[in-house]
């Protein structure tokens, strides 16, 4: 055992590569790999990756992800496994609190990532050693903030695009044409594209530097809170952000209570920190993020909770538990643990409450005086009185009514039972059936409400047996029996 340790040292030392480049602040690995290669006249990346103990470098398919582990790497050149998650997205994900398995951290970079070479030629010109940057992998960048240029995404003089990681190790040369990219001339940022990409870099930058304290098991959570909060203080609710991000709101709800499937990619936490007006620097501010370690008191609680009700009045919304809730970031239940949340909710409910049978009390008062007065006029007209007709002046249906008014139901008793003299229904003469179950009909095909036996009867209130008693009322009838045994069938 302690032999084969001292085999493996043996053969380790002489595996150290001559040259060892020092890694640039943000390089990318496999800028370095290139480097590394070309720095010990290597005729391709591969064969840096034999001598790595067999490690197919042209086959990544996500160059500058980080590995689960670079022991190959650290052995050629001396440098530990750390340094080379340092140029990797390795701290960018640490600081969203991603683990590093892979299906997550393709949806978490959708959309984020060039998948071939962008370059600032005068960056590639100035520098040396001349390396690539990961900042230039990132498309919401639009440009270099050093040389106030643009990014290049293809050679400058064939037009060919480039990949990542190449076979030959040639970092500044087109390998189809083999023009020199320090050469290419790149178009200037535009002046409204200068204060983006200065904060954009500032963020990246930023990202892609290890956490200044020990990482939180929690991270993402913190991170989360502290949108939540900034989404409250700007007065905004989950559905009017994922609205503005043109995304579901269960991507709001995973960055602000962080959910077991993430959903949220890299591109919807900065675009829902630009709709807050905050710069990723900012959200990640460390004595903001340290204020939010310590679980809410009930007093911060209730402050959020005024500020939520608040907001709802301003936007003429009920204040409700789960309305409040969603602009806290906690569900309504939870909120009334806290027994001075729930003191003030339950206030605001039985407010609600009040107000609702207050406003059901004046509109019921004021239509059965609309009722009254119709039913008065239709009288003194002497015409034919037919309720679905006076529910129908009132812009109400007939069933509406009855269900949603006493008063008015009350009211419609009483008129029937004084117009069909005791309770019992009108013995009326053929002529007059007749009239009244046409009026019926005409009033419910209006509607486009079906026509059947039942809601006849309730308009015209005539009894079953007065109905069927009518070989006339029976024939009109016929034709929509006949109707409902075709649809029944
Ligand atoms: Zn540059
Ligand atoms: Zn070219």
């Amino acid at each position: 055992m302690g032999t084969d340790l001292w085999v493996d040292r043996e053969r380790a030392i002489w595996k150290v590569l001559p040259l060892r480049p020092q890694p640039q602040p943000f390089e990318s690995i496999t800028s370095y790999i290139i480097r590394l290669a070309e720095a010990n006249g290597l005729q391709s990346i591969n064969e840096l990756g034999t001598l790595a103990g067999g490690m197919i470098f042209s086959d990544l398919k996500n160059p500058d992800y980080p590995a689960a582990a670079y022991p190959g790497l650290a052995q050629i050149t001396g440098y530990p496994e750390e340094r080379w998650f340092d140029m990797t997205f390795f701290h960018l994900l640490q600081h969203f609190g991603y683990a590093m398995n892979r299906y997550s951290l393709h949806r978490f970079f959708q959309g984020s990532l060039a998948s071939s070479l962008r370059y600032c030629p005068l960056c590639l010109a100035a520098h040396a050693p001349a390396y690539y940057s990961l900042l230039w992998r990132f498309l919401v960048l639009p440009g270099c903030i050093e040389h106030g240029v643009r990014f290049l995404d293809q050679c400058g003089h064939c037009g060919s695009p480039l990949p990542l990681l190449k076979c030959l190790p040639q970092l500044t040369k087109c390998l189809t044409c083999q023009g020199d990219l320090r050469t290419c001339e790149s178009p200037r940022l535009d002046d409204d594209d200068v204060e983006r990409t200065d904060r954009r870099t500032n963020d990246l930058k930023m990202l892609l530097t290890p956490r200044p304290r020990p990482l939180e098991k929690e991270e993402a959570k913190l991170i989360g809170k502290r949108y939540q909060l900034l989404r409250q203080q700007r007065g905004l609710w989950i559905p009017e952000v994922a609205h503005l991000l043109g995304r579901d709101t269960s991507v709001v709800r995973d960055i602000d209570y962080v959910r077991r499937f993430r959903q949220a990619s890299l591109h919807d936490y900065i675009r829902y920190a630009d709709i807050l007006g905050y710069s990723q620097c900012e959200i990640f501010d460390e004595p903001s993020l340290q204020d939010l370690v310590a679980p809410f008191s009930e007093e911060q609680l209730l402050d959020q909770v005024e500020t939520a009700i608040h907001q709802l009045k301003v936007r003429g919304k009920p204040i409700l538990p789960g309305s409040v809730g969603d602009l806290v970031g906690m569900t309504g239940s939870r909120l009334k643990q806290y027994p001075r949340v729930k003191k003030l909710l339950n206030r605001y409910e039985a407010q609600r409450k009040q107000e609702i049978v207050q406003f059901d009390i004046k509109q019921e008062e004021e239509l059965f005086k609309q009722v009254e007065h119709i039913l008065k006029q239709l009288e003194a007209c002497e015409e034919p009185i037919v309720l679905q007709h006076v529910c129908d002046l009132v812009g109400l249906s007939y069933s509406w009514i009855v269900k949603k008014y006493p008063r008015i139901r009350a009211l419609f008793h009483e008129w029937q039972k004084s117009r069909s003299g005791g309770g019992l229904s009108p013995r009326l003469n053929e002529e007059a059936k007749v009239q009244q179950v046409q009026a019926a009909i005409n009033v419910l095909v209006s509607h486009g409400e079906a026509v059947t036996l039942r809601r006849i009867r309730q308009i015209v209130r005539l009894t079953q047996k007065q109905l069927r008693s009518s070989p006339r009322v029976k024939a009109l009838l016929a034709h929509y029996t006949k109707k409902w045994q075709r649809e029944a069938s």
